[in-house]
């Protein structure tokens, strides 16, 4: 394939673009059920499978991680599941195998998929039914408890999603869903603040709750979730002890993934990456699936790996930061980091990472240190 290296791990990321229904905040491309033509799915599988086969071929070593997301795959059912698994897996066992589903699609059936799974992602959101029914959701309280109370007796490692800062909840409401969360020990949970995306009914019918109100759902959250064992290593992510998403790690790294499905985009090579994106649409996507290159510049490149790995808890590594870019970290951001308020990072000689404090005004400090390049 045009642009990868071959000497370096590669990764894979299947879209699934298909829902049960459009929840009424999310700008993610999905098609609902019943707006999908009957043969889409079928056909959908069919090529996703031959697309992977393909680079199977090309590739020819196992892939380090595999995610297959959405969209929500669980409406493609376990039999599809286990045909683009066993694809994937040909060329030997990835270290990692996650798959997202919605609670509603949690059945003991997903069992039978390990150990070709090995992690799975639940989007339960909230535990609150006012809350869910304000997002848009599908699932309602009980059918959360029930996906949790299959995943926290199953073999998988697993994440649970929950969003906060929803207009109308207090407080206490996202305290009480990551406590009742917890309760299943899930060894991964995610904790992000309800975005406002254009062209979506929520934002047609109200505005977000403010930047400071927000702070406050962030601040209380982190707190209750850092004192239940977990490790914020992520600004969204948090982990139990060897529990961090290896398949994420990939992403913040900008390490090399390939993804297929429309809107999938990939990232190929290690010094300048190439962004790929496919076609916007299922329909596109089924009659054209063909990998559309962009090689990003080396400025491009280095600003994606800002982008993404201050994200983090352990920060840009500053050793292989110059070994990707060619010059030292510190040669290009003294000046921008002078102007950052000292508690929110830390700078060593290994590596500049920001703190709790830091990701709370992470988008100015990005800007910030974009300015340097
Ligand atoms: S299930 Fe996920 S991808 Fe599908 S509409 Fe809801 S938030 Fe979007």
């Amino acid at each position: 394939m045009k642009g990868l290296d071959y000497t370096k791990p590669l990764s894979l990321y299947i879209h699934v673009p298909f829902c049960t229904r459009k929840c009424d905040y999310c700008a993610f491309y999905s098609v609902p059920l019943a707006s999908a033509d009957r043969s889409w799915m079928e056909k959908f599988v069919s090529l996703v499978i031959a697309e992977i086969e393909a680079l199977n071929k090309d590739f020819g070593k196992p892939y380090r991680t595999v995610f297959i997301g959405g969209g929500n795959p669980g409406v493609i059912g376990y039999g599809n599941i286990r045909r683009i698994i066993e694809k994937t897996q040909e060329n030997g066992r990835s270290e990692e195998v996650t798959i997202e589903i919605n609670p509603e699609n949690v059945s003991k059936e997903i069992y039978s998929l390990f150990p070709l799974l090995t992690r799975v992602s639940v989007g339960i959101q909230s535990m609150d039914d006012d809350v869910l029914l304000h997002l848009g959701r599908n699932a309602r309280r009980r059918d959360n408890l029930r996906a949790l109370s299959i995943l926290s007796e199953s073999p998988f490692r697993w994440n649970a999603d929950i969003i906060t800062a929803v207009p109308g909840e207090s407080v206490e409401t996202t305290l009480s869903d990551i406590e009742s969360v917890a309760s299943f020990s899930p060894g991964h949970i995610s904790f992000y603040c309800l975005t406002f995306e254009e062209g979506t009914p929520l934002i047609e019918r109200e505005a977000p709750i403010g930047e400071e109100a927000e702070a406050v759902f962030l601040e209380k959250g982190w707190a209750r979730l850092r004192e239940l064992g977990y490790e914020h290593y992520e600004i969204s992510n948090f982990a139990k002890p060897g529990e961090r998403c290896l398949h994420n790690l990939v992403y913040w790294n900008l390490g090399q993934y390939v993804g297929f499905g429309p809107g999938a985009e990939s990232s190929v090579g290690y010094a300048m990456v190439t962004s790929m994106r496919e076609s916007e649409t299922i329909a596109e996507y089924l009659s054209s699936p063909a990998l559309m290159c962009t090689p990003l510049s080396l400025q491009e490149t280095e600003e994606e790996y800002l982008l993404a790995a201050l994200r983090t808890k352990d920060g840009i590594d500053k050793a292989e930061y110059e070994k990707r870019f060619g010059h030292s970290f510190s040669s290009v951001y003294s000046d921008a980091i002078s102007r950052i308020d000292k508690d929110s990072y830390i700078d060593s000689n290994e590596s500049f990472a920001l703190t709790e404090k830091g990701f709370m005004t992470l988008d100015w400090i990005i800007l910030e240190m974009a300015m340097g390049l």
